[in-house]
């Protein structure tokens, strides 16, 4: 990983989409900051397209494309990518969402997850979610650390279903999906990008974003992911000298000033 200060005015201007996780990568222990979100106004000013892919649920990523400064949001892991534009809200499903009653399926997950890693819960955002599963084991109280969210991983893998940590929580769903692979199917057939690769800048914190670290060459993670560096198969190309959301920004200055040289 170079110091994203080693991102050159040439990289800068083949910038087209700004795609970012939220979590600890725009936000600040769980806030969004003024200076996080004045820096997602300032990339739509310069005419950049800027697409958070979160795993947030899609009441969250509802309010998020009607009312942050973005051209799109991925959401609850790839499941879907919402738009407005021409003055609708506009929905773009993967098309491996399991169909037939995949609210039972994942209640049975909940159910032996709860049973299976004491202390753990439903994410507080669940209700605002469609598609998938969030059990909590970092966002609130009690924080329970990385060996009960691998159990919980493992525990939904073992029910056929896919799972991933984040910083906060553990999704599980069932579809042949994730962050990436909607980046790659959004970008190609939505957006009409031959080769996404040339046009992305990418954000992220933690190692649920490897997957876009390892596909997107011009890839950042703002500092908060030194302690996982050494678990990455696949680095970032860059890091930012600060943490989350300040890290975040200073970087989005970096590319701004970049552009205008
Ligand atoms: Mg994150």
């Amino acid at each position: 990983m170079e110091d994203f200060a080693h991102f050159t005015a040439q990289q800068a201007r083949r910038v087209r989409y700004v795609l970012c996780d939220i979590d600890d990568t725009l936000t600040t222990a769980g806030k969004l900051t003024a200076r996080a979100y004045a820096a997602l106004w300032a990339l739509a000013q310069a005419g950049l397209r800027v697409i958070p892919v979160t795993g947030r649920p899609a009441g969250w990523c509802d309010l998020i494309a009607r009312q942050w400064p973005v051209y799109a949001v991925i959401g609850e892991n790839g499941a879907f990518v919402y738009e407005v534009h021409a003055g609708r809200r506009t929905a773009f499903i993967h098309p491996s969402v399991a169909g037939g009653d995949i609210q039972g399926r994942l209640a049975a997950v909940r159910d032996a997850c709860l049973a299976g890693v004491p202390g753990c819960r439903v994410a507080g955002d669940q209700f605002a979610r469609i598609y998938d599963l969030a059990i909590d084991f970092a966002e609130e109280e009690p924080r329970l650390g990385l060996e009960a969210a691998r159990r919980i991983r493992d525990i939904c893998q073992t029910m056929g279903a896919r799972a991933k940590i984040s910083s906060i929580h553990v999704n599980a769903w069932y579809g042949d999906y994730d962050k990436v692979g909607m980046a790659k199917l959004y970008l190609t057939q939505q957006a009409g990008e031959a080769d996404p690769r040339d046009s992305v800048l990418f954000f992220g914190d933690s190692p649920n974003d490897e997957p876009m670290f390892a596909y997107f060459p011009m890839s950042c993670a703002v500092a908060n992911i030194r302690p996982f560096a050494a678990d990455l198969a696949h680095l970032p190309a860059y890091v930012t000298c600060r943490e989350s959301g300040e890290g975040f920004a200073d970087a989005v200055d970096r590319l701004l000033a970049l552009r205008r040289e």
